[in-house]
């Protein structure tokens, strides 16, 4: 998958970019992100990116020109690429694992990081596929945002993380938050790692798993027990315990 990021910051990106499974995810070759500087197309002798809005108002909007430019120069790098554009926005539709799922199928992602006020509007309305909100508060630009589709997309992708089914159990893929997690020591300060871990019955276990995914999600996000798949075992369990 290709990432191309346009940004008024690139910097930003080296550190996260840097380390870690994104690090490694890009010298295997899986991912290539690529960021662009958005001010690099600005045809202003001072290399303008913002202007005022028109109507008044307090702040800069960032001006059309630039950002389609910069759009221009890497649409369609990826030939024959399913390519999607996406504006980070506090006013999209909020990202989510799905969302996430969804994006790890195409080739090339545009992301586009707003500043200031926001992008003229005519980004929005001729250039972008889909906007995307990483939650209902206001950040000073588009950056972590698209660091953070970026990280949930990657990791999605297969070769990237050690095990592919290690992705397949975290919480919200299959609807569910993910069960409690415990490793070595068996008892540390007098508190024991439940029984049933250390029983080596598989099948045990797996049950115990999902009774304690369905608990915890009954427990801590029961909005997403709706659209969750579960069985006649599943919902005679949560009627149990309520
Ligand atoms: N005036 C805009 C509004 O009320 O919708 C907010 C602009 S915000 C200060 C500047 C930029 O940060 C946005 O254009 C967007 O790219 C990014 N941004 C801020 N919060 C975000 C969020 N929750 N999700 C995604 N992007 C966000």
């Amino acid at each position: 998958m290709r990432i191309d990021v346009l940004t008024i910051f690139p910097n930003m990106f080296q550190g996260p970019l840097q380390e870690s499974i994104l690090k490694k995810a890009q010298e295997k070759g899986i991912i290539t992100v690529n960021t662009v500087d958005i001010r690099s197309f600005s045809e202003d002798k001072h290399k303008r990116v913002d202007d005022y809005p028109f109507g008044g108002g307090v702040g800069m909007v960032m001006k059309p020109e630039p950002i389609f430019a910069a759009w221009e120069a890497v649409h369609g790098s990826v030939p024959s690429a399913k390519t999607r554009t996406i504006l980070l926005c506090p006013q999209g539709e909020v990202f989510s694992q799905r969302k996430a799922e969804e994006l790890a199928e195409l080739d090339h992602l545009i992301l586009i990081c707003g500043h200031y006020e926001g992008v003229d509007e005519r980004v929005r309305d001729h250039l972008v596929d889909e906007e995307l909100s990483i939650g209902d508060y206001i950040l000073t630009g588009g950056e972590l945002p698209a660091m953070v589709v970026i990280d949930a997309v990657a990791r999605l992708l297969p070769g990237v993380l050690g095990t592919y089914s290690s992705a397949e159990q975290d919480s919200f893929s299959d609807g569910l938050l993910e069960y409690p997690q415990y490793t070595r020591p068996r008892e540390f300060r007098g508190w024991q790692v439940p029984e049933v871990l250390l029983s080596g019955n598989h099948r045990q276990i797996s049950i115990w798993r999902r009774q304690q995914s369905l608990l915890r999600t009954k427990k801590r996000r029961p909005d997403l027990l709706k659209s969750a798949q579960l069985s006649a075992e599943d919902l005679e369990l949560l009627n149990k315990t309520e």
